[in-house]
């Protein structure tokens, strides 16, 4: 009999979720914006701390689509994006009819290198354009060089759009990602760390700026009792019945946080004693992970056979989900055209990383991956 299909990272109910979406159904809520979403947003800002204002969306790419347009980028703008990342955080650059300019990793935070970043700003200056906006990401929960990338951004003036999308309840120095940058984004979709289905936030420092995204958001209708329009709108607001399942999740974001960082310390035991097997950890404290996914690197130059592809397939052949490190995005048929600075660190990562099942498993999905795992390295 096959074995049930352990999964990278599955959503967790708390099993408040429903009761939020009853109450929708029961004040007739079921619409666009509503009370639960505007209870989502306060719980949020509650959990920022600072001064925070969060926009509840449909999707984290939505977010970053409006962090733009909040930002004035326009057709032929340039604007510079951490090349390693999932593809959402670069498409809305092109929906904007910019152009896209990538920057490489460094090797500590596998996030946009400072050294590539300040490069990349002088050589398109010296070009005749400044980038009107940088796109950094904490990849996998883990924070970017916060201090570094910030200090380049701000010597050149440049607003930073920070991609926390995989990274809510991870922080640096103690401060929360997604409160660095002018513009944050966070993303609710179904294999974050918490969900909405599908959904996302935009977070600023300015209810200037909040009420800015909202009317976007919204189809960017005049004060007008008539249907006027001076400006291109967008329909990205939450649905009130997502809102209920983001309230119902935000009880366990503490938990599902403890959970991932539980099963991050569960990797680093099993592979302790495998040289083949690297684990990404940061080993400065001021950095914080939510563990989103726990990623390794596995050694591809060793004599036994253990690669990445065999380690992958040795967990999908038990029905294991297993994903390699996003693909740069310099690398990437309808990016390679586009300028990228850099010396291909992320690209390496990409040969040898690989995701693990990182979310809500059971002990019995544990013992499954710890058998895989001895099997695999006894028989190499
Ligand atoms: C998930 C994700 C997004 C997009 O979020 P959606 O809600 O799926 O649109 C953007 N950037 C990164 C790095 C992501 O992982």
């Amino acid at each position: 009999m096959q074995n049930k299909r352990i999964y990278l990272s599955l959503p967790k109910q708390s099993g408040f979720e429903e009761q939020y979406i009853k109450n929708a159904f029961e004040t007739n809520w079921i619409t666009s914006g509503g009370p639960n979403v505007e209870e989502f947003e306060q719980k949020l800002e509650k959990y920022f701390e600072e001064e925070s204002f969060v926009t509840a969306l449909n999707s984290g790419t939505s977010a970053i689509h409006l962090a733009l347009v909040l930002l004035g980028v326009k057709a032929g703008d340039e604007v510079i994006c951490q090349s390693m990342t999932f593809s959402a955080s670069a498409n809305p650059i092109l929906y904007q009819g910019a152009v896209p300019v990538f920057v490489d990793s460094e090797i500590d935070t596998w996030n946009i290198c400072p050294q590539f970043l300040e490069l990349a700003i002088q050589d398109r200056i010296k070009k005749g354009k400044k980038p009107k906006a940088v796109i950094t990401v904490h990849l996998y929960g883990n924070p970017y060089k916060v201090e570094e990338v910030h200090v380049v951004a701000n010597k050149y003036d440049i607003p930073v759009i920070e991609d926390s999308a995989e990274a809510l309840g991870s922080s640096f120095k103690g401060k929360k990602c997604g409160t660095f940058g002018s513009l944050g984004i966070l993303s609710f979709n179904g294999n974050k760390i918490i969900t909405t289905s599908s959904g996302g936030a935009l977070i600023s420092n300015s209810e200037v700026d909040k009420n800015k995204a909202l009317f976007f958001a919204t189809q960017a209708k005049d004060k007008a009792v008539h249907y006027q329009h001076s400006e291109i709108g967008y329909n990205y607001r939450m649905s009130n019945i997502c809102a209920g399942i983001g309230l119902g999740q935000m009880e366990i974001l503490e938990q599902n946080i403890q959970e991932r960082r539980e099963i991050n310390t569960f990797y680093k035991e099993l592979f302790k004693d495998i040289s083949q097997v690297e684990v990404f950890e940061n080993t400065d404290t001021n950095f914080f992970s939510n563990c989103w996914l726990t990623t390794i690197l596995v050694d591809a130059q060793n004599k036994k056979g253990i690669n990445r592809e065999n380690l992958r397939m040795a967990f999908e052949d038990a029905n294991i989900e297993c994903r390699p490190l996003w693909k740069p995005m310099h690398l990437q048929p309808v990016f390679e055209k586009y300028p990228y600075y850099g010396e291909n660190i992320a690209e390496g990562l990409f040969d040898k990383g690989l995701c693990l099942p990182s979310g809500n498993l059971s002990f019995e999905d544990k013992n499954r991956i710890t058998k895989v795992i001895n099997n695999f390295i006894g028989i190499k």
